[in-house]
């Protein structure tokens, strides 16, 4: 019997391949934004935010909103590093490893800031990072750090740290305040004052005292850990921190450039450390508690019925002190170029969940 030749059935297009429905990505307009999830009383608020609302309310907008730029890396800035040190420091790591262990200042910061690395790592959040630029930060930082210790050698002999990188949360105006402290320690006399790191590349000497008479984050700080810890804080110490300037010359390896950032830490260490000790009065805090109330009330009044015109921008923040992140949405209407982030309040570890 002749074999049945088996012809196989030519697939149709629409049989063969199910049709692949291509996915196209849709560029979310400015104009469409409004204040799709964010509650006052429900999230709480940070002095970050607080202080974007104040600046700008288009860029509270798209804090609120979630967005960032894509391709920016808070974790690998200078200022960021320079931060998680010192708190690992603050914390007691610089007692361990220098006091006890008798390891060089040198070395301490190099294994901190290794244990820093793999943290970052761990999380995913040190991919797809500029390699080279990275060893420069952390060179710069650990340089930079050693001569603060050297600097400051009373921070970690004679200051008694009661809190250090403590997340805390109050009600103020029915509204969750939260905020993360940098330090908080005690003088002779049980008096209480918080400490507060800053990074800074430019420094107005001459105005910098006038403003933190008033500084609105200073008194958000002494005020939820007055209300929290039910002690009176004297003052804040402003604890500044320059970026170097100096720049790397053509052809400069990293080892040269510490070098010379070394001498010049040496040759002059007030132009990199500042210091400024901020007492507030009771008439600054009650000046600061009618303020907030207002800033709030302004904030509580962007409910979800406003629309994106109501967020209007401010020209006048664009550019001062630093480009704003923003500037290419609010100048071409779109959101490309921008990712959406997991946390409403990045900064903050523990307290992104709390709910009212
Ligand atoms: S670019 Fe200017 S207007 Fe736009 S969010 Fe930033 S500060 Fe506001």
């Amino acid at each position: 019997m002749a074999k049945k030749k088996i012809v196989k059935k030519k697939k149709t297009l629409s049989k063969r391949v199910p049709v692949k429905k291509i996915k196209r990505k849709v560029t979310a307009l400015v104009k469409d934004m409004t204040n799709e999830s964010y509650s006052l009383q429900k999230n709480g608020i940070t002095q970050s935010l607080m202080s974007y609302y104040m600046k700008c309310k288009r860029l509270f907008l798209f804090k609120i909103n979630k967005w960032e730029s894509e391709g920016y890396n808070h974790t690998t800035s200078f200022g960021s590093l320079v931060h998680d040190i010192l708190a690992f420091l603050y914390k007691g790591a610089y007692n361990e490893i220098v006091v006890l262990k008798k390891e060089s200042i040198a070395d301490c910061l190099n294994y901190l800031i290794d244990l820093y690395e793999h943290e970052q790592e761990d999380a995913g959040k040190l991919d797809g990072i500029d390699l080279q630029e990275w060893e420069w930060e952390k060179a710069v930082t650990s340089t930079v750090l050693e001569a603060y210790i050297k600097y400051y050698p009373e921070d970690f002999k004679d200051k008694k740290f009661t809190e250090v990188e403590t997340e805390l949360v109050c009600d103020l105006f029915d509204t969750p305040i939260k905020i993360k402290l940098d330090g908080k320690y005690e003088i002779k006399g049980g008096k209480n004052w918080l400490m507060e790191h800053k990074t800074k590349s430019r420094i107005t000497e001459n105005t910098m005292m006038k403003r933190l008479s008033f500084d609105f984050q200073n008194l958000t700080y002494l005020t939820v850990c007055e209300k929290i810890f039910k002690q009176k804080i004297d003052g804040v110490l402003y604890n500044i921190i320059r970026k170097p300037g100096i720049r790397k010359r053509v052809n400069e390896n990293l080892v040269d450039y510490k070098i010379r950032l070394e001498e010049d830490l040496k040759k002059r260490p007030d132009f990199y450390f500042m210091r400024y000790e901020i007492p507030y009065t009771d008439k600054d805090k009650s000046n600061y508690i009618c303020e907030l109330q207002s800033v709030l009330s302004d904030i509580g009044e962007m409910g979800p019925e406003k629309s994106s015109d109501d967020f209007y921008k401010n020209p006048y923040a664009c550019e001062s002190p630093f480009p704003c992140n923003f500037l290419d949405a609010c100048a071409s209407g779109k959101m490309s170029g921008y990712n959406k982030r997991k946390l409403l309040f990045p900064e903050l570890s523990t307290l992104n969940e709390v709910e009212k």
